[in-house]
């Protein structure tokens, strides 16, 4: 789970780490109002989209020279423009996709004066099974690209977990990043201040960029993007409570409800599959036949009858499904169980795309048998290539 940037750095702000002040706004009024309470003269109006690189951004609605969705206003008046600018508008950036993103959201903040920008973000590394600490005197820019051209400016620290930071984390992060004196010692603190949220918050992505140093030498979190591990929300309803279903595929929040994987994509062919593994290896092979996977749909181990209706509904309410493979590996449920929850589906949604279903594991002759007799134009396969090849065939039969 994302949250925006305002919610993380709230959050980062009770652990200690120092923010530029800053006010969300969801209204011109309301960024006019947060722009009245901050001391001024500088300003910054910042777009709220789950996505980075919104300063060099464009929205779709304004001129192709207009700034992007991280503006610094000089006065009021400013900030009130810039706000009319962009609530509502549509942001593109190198993260959103050619769609964009609605802009519904603003965080007023105060104006830093920049010194310079660093980059410093912790990851779970799964290679170590640590915290890693990834920090970089190079901020504020892609750090894709840096990681690319220039990796030695790049340095990984990672933290035990069972030792937890220590002092010697907090000075190799001040080595680093090139510092001496105080802000050394700033960012000895401010890498333990985070390091302390990252694992209290139970999160799986903390990224500062950029990390800056002011003018009179504060180190100041200037831009963060913080996403949680799903699996540990339940213990953190402050966390749950800042979810922005808006920035959410629709489809995706269905899903979660059946507690069913499932993340859309740009193709035709509608997938239900048991197991991640499987999922992605039907996806891999619909390609290989020459068409695209429309998702990637892992209906997890226990699959019901009602999750592989919901299954069907979210498959179907995706206007470009033009045929639909079920692969599924009746392990712990068994293939006529599995089968009776598909033609039950079928029925209830009145299919009107090609179904080509894969069933294998524990009772498949009754399962394929309870297909065969549905009096439903299901087609049978006997393997993984047989599948993606008949729902090729049938989706191309029909066009
Ligand atoms: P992003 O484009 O989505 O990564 O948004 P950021 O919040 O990182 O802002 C992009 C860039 O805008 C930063 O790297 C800074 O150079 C600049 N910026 C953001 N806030 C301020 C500020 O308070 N003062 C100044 N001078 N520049 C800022
Ligand atoms: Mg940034």
């Amino acid at each position: 789970m994302n949250v925006h940037e305002y919610q993380a750095k709230e959050l980062l702000a009770k652990f200690g780490v120092g923010i530029p002040a800053g006010i969300a706004a969801l209204t011109v009024e309301e960024a006019v109002a947060a722009a009245k309470q901050l001391p001024g003269p500088l300003y910054v109006v910042k777009a709220q989209i789950h996505a980075g690189g919104r300063g060099k951004g464009k929205f779709k609605e304004l001129p192709a020279d207009a700034k992007g969705g991280v503006r610094l206003a000089k006065s009021i008046e400013e900030v009130e423009s810039f706000a009319q600018e962009m609530l509502g508008n549509t942001l593109v950036t190198v993260q959103t996709g050619e769609a964009g993103k609605q802009v519904n959201r603003l965080y007023v903040t105060d104006g830093v004066d920049i010194a310079k920008e660093y980059y410093l973000s912790l990851v779970v590394d799964r290679a170590t099974g640590r915290v890693a600490l990834i920090v970089s005197t190079e901020g504020g820019m892609d750090i894709e690209e840096v990681a690319h051209a220039t990796p030695e400016k790049i340095t990984t620290i990672t933290i035990d977990p069972a030792q937890g930071f220590m002092p010697h984390h907090g000075r190799a992060v001040g080595f680093a990043l090139n510092l001496s004196g105080d802000l050394n010692k700033q960012a000895a603190k401010i890498a333990q201040q985070l390091y302390t949220a990252f694992v209290a918050l139970d999160c799986d992505m903390l990224e500062i960029n950029p990390l800056v140093e002011t003018k009179d030498g504060k180190l100041l979190v200037l831009d963060t993007k913080m996403s949680f591990d799903s699996n540990a929300l339940y213990r953190h309803p402050d966390v749950v409570a800042l979810r922005d279903e808006t920035e959410e595929d629709p489809a995706e929040i269905e899903a979660s409800k059946y507690d069913l994987a499932y993340i859309k994509l740009d193709g035709d062919i509608g997938c239900m599959v048991n197991g991640a593994g499987l999922a992605m290896a039907t996806m891999d092979i619909i390609k290989l036949n020459g068409m695209f996977p429309a998702n990637f749909l892992d209906v997890g181990g226990g699959a019901n009858k009602e999750k592989v209706t919901a299954a069907f509904k979210l498959i179907l309410s995706d206007p470009a499904v033009k045929g639909i493979l079920v692969n599924i590996f009746g392990g712990i449920m068994k293939c006529d169980i599995i089968a009776e929850g598909i033609v039950a589906a079928a029925k209830e949604v009145n299919l009107q795309v090609p179904l080509v279903v894969r069933l294998e594991g524990t009772n498949v002759q009754a399962g394929k048998d309870i297909l065969a007799n549905s009096g439903l134009p299901i087609v049978p396969a006997n393997d993984l290539g047989d599948a993606a090849k008949k729902i090729v065939a049938e989706v191309q039969k029909v066009a």
